[in-house]
């Protein structure tokens, strides 16, 4: 995940995977159902928590280890080849989504057959011609299912989700339409979206270059395991394109979630150095936003629309399909796969209940919803699914090379600068005596402006507050170190609220001289 607002500075937020590093030796192998970033994003750092091999679909596969870079084998599997992994039989089955190669598992294990959906959809026109394998979810259900892991993300939404097709043939007839240049902004990992992006281009006759990294290395990926395929003269360099008429141009871009370092972002700030927006230019979101991200977005589209640009977004452009299963979808699911247990994953406390009970209103006779959360343990057994106990399985918080040490108070420090900023009292103290040498030096960063005009005034009322608060030390007999920086923090803050209503952080740092 990335960070909520409130976690200041935090770069990353990855599983606690203690519980699994705990149980080391019972983890057969990791089985990758698609290798979208919430599903592969933290597998770095889960491979240091265990070894096991890691088994995915070859594009899954490559884009995985591409990110992970770690030394664990990774195999490649095709869909409908079960693989031995430990005591289990995994067979990854073909389902839609958005992005290729992604499937949900079944899982055979001594106790009965798991099925987990993965992020699917039944898209039944997919751009690779590879549909969901309903025959397969079939079959399994006629053999009889333990238990169905359910994809929650989409249980709000009645009906069916488009194809993904849609979305190329609203690009087909919004391009013949920009006389200016055209950008488009998905995720980087969305190569289906691609290709209909450069099928459309390639009717317009323009060429497309990348303005992000990550879409460059997808795409070559991509199409060296012939996932996409895209003629060699279409794909220019930022560089060329910026020497190309503005009718022949189309550019891809990361950014569509409004990510502050992304391409997008800086093209609309002004602050992207080979992309520089003018009007006539038309931005197309092919993306929306995920839950949290709007505000991010929305301040986007605020700047692109300043700077002149056209900007098509939003739920009605037919810029973009989700990826995920709607109601009836789910519910078909269920049908097919007729579980004696369904368990809703991959969604917030709603949408897990909300699917529990969409799983129940199937009306299949005896199917039984179990909800849980992150740590949840589920014991099954022939005839038998119960919820046996929770793991620990929080989050953990990654910032720079830190692992797990952002904790609670690193946080609570940080938006206490945050807020109010630091007040800092350098004071030199005689060795001998116990006087303070020269008045204190004071240094202040975000919660006065240090040349205002009634900042001096402030300072120096802050030195007499300390100076008093050392002799009342001295009186007390109080001289170690510890109780002047007590007394002279509780002085200052006192006073520093008294005069300003803020309350920094106050720091006293004694020196001997
Ligand atoms: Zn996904
Ligand atoms: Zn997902």
């Amino acid at each position: 995940m990335f960070p909520e607002d409130d976690l200041l500075g935090v770069d990353l937020v990855i599983p606690d995977y203690s519980a699994l590093a705990r149980n080391g030796r019972k983890v057969w192998g990791v089985a990758l159902t698609h290798a979208h970033e919430d599903h592969v994003g933290s597998l770095p750092y889960l491979l240091r928590a265990v070894s096991a091999p890691v088994y995915g679909t070859p594009l899954t596969i490559g884009l995985a280890k591409n990110k992970s870079r770690a030394s664990a084998p990774f195999h490649d599997v095709q869909p409908r080849q079960p693989v031995s992994i430990g005591p289990f039989e995994v067979e990854w089955i073909r389902v839609g989504h958005s992005i290729p190669d992604a499937c949900a598992l079944a899982i055979k294990t001594p106790a009965g057959m798991l099925v987990f959906s993965g992020d699917f959809k039944f898209d039944q026109t997919p751009i690779d011609g590879r549909p969901t394998d309903l025959a397969r979810f079939a079959e399994l259900g006629e053999a009889g299912v333990l238990a169905l892991f359910l994809d929650s993300t989409n249980v709000e939404r009645p009906g069916v989700t488009p194809s993904e097709r849609v979305v190329g043939e609203s690009l087909q007839k919004l391009f013949p339409l920009v006389r200016g240049r055209i950008l488009v902004t998905t995720f980087a990992s969305n190569i289906h979206r691609f290709q209909q992006i450069f099928d459309a281009a390639a009717r317009v006759d323009r060429k497309v270059a990348a303005a992000g990294r990550s879409i460059a290395e997808n795409l070559k990926i991509a199409s060296q395991l012939g996932y996409v395929s895209i003629p060699p003269s279409m794909l220019v360099s930022v560089e060329e394109a910026n020497r190309l008429p503005d009718d022949r141009v189309l550019l891809l871009t990361t950014g569509s979630q409004g990510e502050p370092l992304s391409a997008l972002t800086r093209i609309s700030t002004g602050a992207h150095k080979q992309v520089k927006l003018k009007a006539g230019d038309t931005v197309i979101f092919s993306a929306s936003p995920i839950p949290g991200n709007e505000a991010m977005v929305a301040r986007t589209i605020n700047f692109l629309f300043k700077h002149g640009a056209e900007v098509i977004y939003g739920p009605h452009s037919g810029g973009h399909v989700s990826g995920h299963a709607s109601q009836e979808e789910l519910r078909m699911m269920i049908n097919l796969v007729r579980p004696r247990y369904v368990v809703p994953v991959h969604g917030e406390a709603r949408h897990l209940v909300l699917n529990g009970r969409l799983a129940r209103s199937v009306g299949l006779p005896g199917l039984e919803a179990l909800i849980g959360e992150n740590g949840t343990i589920f014991e099954f057994g022939p005839a038998s699914g119960r919820i046996a106990g929770k793991e620990d399985a929080g989050n953990v918080l990654v910032d720079g090379l830190g692992v797990g040490d952002v904790g609670d108070e690193v946080l609570r420090d940080r938006k206490h600068l945050a807020h109010d900023g630091v007040f800092i009292a350098l004071v030199a103290v005689a060795k001998e005596t116990g006087d303070i040498v020269r008045p204190p030096d004071l240094v202040t960063r975000g919660f006065v402006y240090e040349h205002g005009p009634h900042t001096e005034k402030l300072l120096e009322g802050a030195r007499d507050v300390v100076g008093a608060a050392v002799d009342r030390c001295r009186q007390r007999e109080r001289t170690d170190f510890g109780a002047i920086r007590t007394e002279v923090r509780e002085a200052l803050a006192k006073f520093l609220f008294e005069k300003t209503g803020r309350r920094p952080m106050v720091l006293p740092l004694l020196v001997e001289v």
